[in-house]
Parts: C-alpha cells; sequence; structure tokens
C-alpha cells in the first residue's frame, strides 16, 4: 500500500506532511521541526506534549499559518497553506483559527464583550447573536461583559480569550499553554469550558501544555521530541500520561 504523503486525511481539521523547521545557518543550526507528519482530527481534542525545547510551539505556528516551514507542508481544512498569499493566509487565520494564549491577551481598555466580538469586527463581521448567547453563557461570562480586563479574574479573562477564540466558529482553535498562568480552579474551568466546546459545540481544538492534568482532559495526547513525533495516547488520564513523559526523559544519573 503507498500513502500519499502529501495529502491531509479526511477528516483532519489540520494536517502536517514532513514539516521541517531549520532555524539559525551552519554551526548555529537548529532542527526545531524534524520531519512531522500529523493529522489533527476534527471534533476532537488534542494535547501536544513534549520537553521543553521540542519543538510544540514551533508546530503549532506552523499550522496556525503564523510561521512558514523550512520544508514539508501544512494543511489547514484540506488547504495547503504554502500556496497562500500573504492575504490569503491573513484572511484564512480570522476566519478559520482561533486562537487563545498563555497571557489571555486580551485588549484592556476594552469591555469583556468588545473583546470577544474584537476578531469579529475586525473582519468586519457581525457576530451571530445565538451562538454569542451560547458561548458566553457556556464560559459563564453573562454578568461580567461589561467588565474591562483588569476587573476581572485571570480564570474570568482566559474564559473571555476562549470565548473571543470561539465567536467566530473557527475550524480549529489552537491553545498555546492556556491554563499556564492559572491556579488549578481556574484552570480547570477553563478546561472545562474547552472539553464542553469539543463536546457539545463540536470544535476542534489543539493545546500545547506541560501539565498532565491539563491533557487529561483530551481526547489524544501527541509527544514531541527533538522536532520528532515519537508516542501518541488515546484517551489519555493523568498516569497514563506520566509514565508516557516517564519513557520521554532519558534516566538520570
Ligand atoms: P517548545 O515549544 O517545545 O519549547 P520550540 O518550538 O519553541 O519548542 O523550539 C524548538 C527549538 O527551536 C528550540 O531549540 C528553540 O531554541 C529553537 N527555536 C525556536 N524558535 C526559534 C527562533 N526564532 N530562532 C532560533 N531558534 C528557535
Amino acid at each position: 500500500m503507498t500513502t500519499d504523503l502529501a495529502a491531509p486525511t479526511t477528516g483532519a481539521a489540520a494536517s502536517a506532511r514532513d514539516l521541517v523547521k531549520i532555524y539559525g545557518k551552519d554551526e548555529t543550526e537548529v532542527r526545531a521541526l524534524d520531519g512531522v507528519t500529523i493529522d489533527l482530527y476534527a471534533r476532537e481534542f488534542t494535547a501536544i506534549m513534549g520537553p521543553s525545547g521540542s519543538g510544540k510551539s514551533t508546530l503549532m505556528h506552523c499550522l496556525a499559518a503564523l510561521d512558514t516551514p523550512t520544508s514539508g507542508e501544512a494543511f489547514v481544512g484540506g488547504t495547503p497553506l504554502g500556496g497562500l498569499k500573504d492575504k490569503q493566509l491573513t484572511a484564512l487565520r480570522r476566519e478559520q483559527i482561533g486562537f487563545v494564549f498563555q497571557a489571555f491577551n486580551l485588549v484592556p481598555t476594552l469591555t469583556a464583550e468588545e473583546n470577544i466580538t474584537l476578531p469579529l469586527a475586525l473582519a468586519g463581521r457581525k457576530p451571530d447573536p445565538a451562538w454569542f448567547d451560547q458561548v458566553v453563557d457556556a464560559v459563564g461570562l453573562r454578568d461580567r461583559l461589561k467588565h474591562k480586563p483588569s476587573e476581572m479574574s485571570g480564570g474570568q479573562q482566559q474564559r473571555a480569550a476562549c470565548a473571543r477564540a470561539l465567536v467566530s466558529q473557527p475550524s480549529i482553535v489552537f491553545a498555546d499553554e492556556p491554563t499556564g498562568n492559572l491556579d488549578s480552579t481556574s484552570g480547570a474551568e477553563v478546561l472545562g469550558f474547552l472539553r464542553r466546546s469539543v463536546d457539545e459545540f463540536g470544535q476542534t481544538i489543539v493545546m500545547v501544555t506541560h501539565d498532565p492534568v491539563a491533557a487529561a482532559y483530551t481526547d489524544r495526547v501527541v509527544f514531541l521530541a527533538d522536532g520528532k513525533t515519537v508516542d501518541e495516547l488515546r484517551d489519555p488520564d493523568r498516569d497514563s500520561i506520566l509514565d508516557a513523559m516517564a519513557r520521554l526523559t532519558p534516566a538520570v544519573g
């Protein structure tokens, strides 16, 4: 059987085919990605884990059209990103991709509501009122919509950032350490919301995390090491994730 390495699998919201990313030149050269082939399936919550420097951010940035690979191809919704011009990439990021960052990245002078609808406003679109209401209720921010970020807790700010990522109904949401700045209770609320948005709204979420408790909320954990995918778990729990992490870490001493 031959596999067409250039084509994404049906049902993949985003895919990478033999993705290589090299930073620097000659003796300073770093192979951040060393031939990653992966499908991130629609309506699934996937975690990407791996030691610091293993290429997690680089992979996410290449898949989210924020960085370009040295070779190989990244696809979003079956579209190869390599063939797109800057304007088309901007439109794709705006229409098909949602982002949640560790540092929330809300605009401090805008209310929660204005922050949530900002990506749509920038795209010249209006929110679908029924969907907006559903998302706001799901993140539990109905009574905080008129508040500025400084008047909200970290957990509330991150839930507003999650709502902002979902309100445009993107094909895929990339979350980079979304609970990295939160206490465990607020982190659990954010992860619970991300889980529900997959189960109840059919969203697709890819989350980079170091935290086995956070990764246990997902359907699938993909492990990277040295710019390669090296392991994968289905229906993970905290213990199976910790076991896989231990297998990845070379014995010390
Ligand atoms: P992770 O997210 O798993 O910590 P990264 O994707 O950030 O890993 O980095 C992978 C490797 O690429 C690391 O060795 C890192 O130092 C290197 N790297 C990342 N970004 C750059 C850059 N802009 N310039 C040079 N090297 C980089």
